[in-house]
């Protein structure tokens, strides 16, 4: 059995290799690093696969979301409502704007956005709302929509762990993530689904208007060559990412796949125990499992890892601290008790090795080894 690791981008690559050495050759030949066509390819070929009309590539997702927050034109100390279970970019780049992060509680089964906490967080300075389709699985855009819609509030996805996630409306229609809002933001970071071989990221729209401000932003603020009617920053996909990307997109759909048969699998071997709970499956989405995340029942977290980690077996804590309780973020308006489920979440998540390349062998071995150890 080969070493487990909690993402195996070695083995993946190992399969697509001639694939992968031939598109990266391309750019050396050319030396096109950077504005090279392998960009350009990207993004039609993404914006196709999502649908959406306008696929905008950035640095990385936290730039994709801090560039989506600046084409909203908002003012210093408007409130952007984000979950408090989340990863720290969501607010870290409302707060670098100098906008006010009002974070709310989060769901106990699907960990995503509270509907109920965001109604209760809107004021007169609210203008936008950044929900996380966390782990994978979108979080419940349609009274979302419905909300934003009644109070005139932006939504800004953040869809960096959910690629290829499937929203489904009540009438039965789907939208992929990131396309559902008015502007969606992923990450292609080495370990995302969608991931290249460095940092990389993109901003979706269907908005010309946005779609425009937001290129510019990206570029310097720059919409004729040397003119600046906006501030912006600089924040490229390089050529060689490109080409990485474009490489996997066209497998997207299959990892997806490997990644859903993988969680069926531990699905079978620790449902029913009744120190698990395995990860919720909402009605109104599909899940892309970016993680594998139960909830433990009256167990020692630390311990179990610590007995896993002896087994050649890492797990994760994503996350171990929610926004209200970071530093950086304390603000005197929360009490701590505001965030039940966010507090309880914290304490007792615990992420299973994900990733496209895990055999039946090494998933029955880690079943095998966490039902052993948990008491
Ligand atoms: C990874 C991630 C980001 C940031 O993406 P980078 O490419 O690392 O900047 C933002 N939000 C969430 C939820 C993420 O998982």
């Amino acid at each position: 059995m080969t070493k487990i690791q909690m993402v195996d981008l070695h083995t993946q690559y190992q399969q697509i290799k001639p694939e992968i050495d031939e598109a990266i050759q391309k750019v050396l030949d050319t030396t096109t690093f950077v504005k090279g066509p392998q960009v350009t390819e990207f993004s039609g070929a993404l914006a196709a696969w999502l649908p959406v009309k306008h696929v905008i590539t950035t640095g990385n997702g936290t730039d994709a979301l801090q560039i989506a927050l600046m084409a909203l034109g908002l003012k210093k100390g408007d409130e952007v409502i984000t979950p408090d279970f989340t990863f720290i970019a969501t607010a870290e780049v409302v707060a670098l704007l100098g906008l006010t992060p009002v974070v709310v509680d989060v769901d106990k089964d699907t960990m995503n956005m509270n509907v109920e906490a965001v109604k209760r967080a809107i004021t007169d300075k609210t203008k936008a709302i950044v929900p996380v389709h966390l782990f994978g699985q979108c979080a419940d855009m349609e009274p979302l929509l419905k909300i934003a819609e009644e109070h005139n509030l932006y939504i800004v996805e953040d869809a960096c762990q959910a690629i290829g996630a499937e929203y489904i409306f009540s009438d039965g229609t789907r939208k992929k993530a990131g396309t559902i809002g008015h502007i969606g933001c992923t990450s292609f970071f080495p370990s995302k689904n969608l991931g290249c071989y460095g940092d990389g990221g993109a901003i979706f729209t269907d908005d010309d208007e946005l779609a425009n401000r937001m290129q510019a932003i990206a570029n310097h603020g720059m919409t004729v060559r040397y003119h600046h009617d906006i501030v912006g920053v600089n924040s490229r996909l390089d050529s060689i990412q490109a080409a990485v990307l474009n490489v996997k997109l066209r497998h997207l759909d299959e990892y997806t796949e490997l990644r859903q048969q993988a969680a069926e699998q531990y699905d079978k071997a620790l449902n029913g125990n009744q120190h698990l709970i395995i990860p919720a499956r909402a009605p109104y989405s599909t899940h892309v499992f970016h993680q594998y995340t139960l909830q433990l029942v009256d167990t020692d977290r630390d311990a179990l890892r610590q007995h896993l980690s002896e087994a050649g077996i890492p797990a994760m804590v994503y996350y171990p601290v929610p926004l209200h309780r970071q530093k950086a973020y304390h603000d005197a308006r929360y009490s701590d008790t505001d965030f039940p489920v966010s507090n309880y979440l914290s304490n007792c998540v615990l992420s299973l090795p994900m990733h496209t390349c895990l055999s039946n062998e090494q998933i029955n071995y880690i079943t095998d080894n966490v039902i052993a150890n948990i008491e």
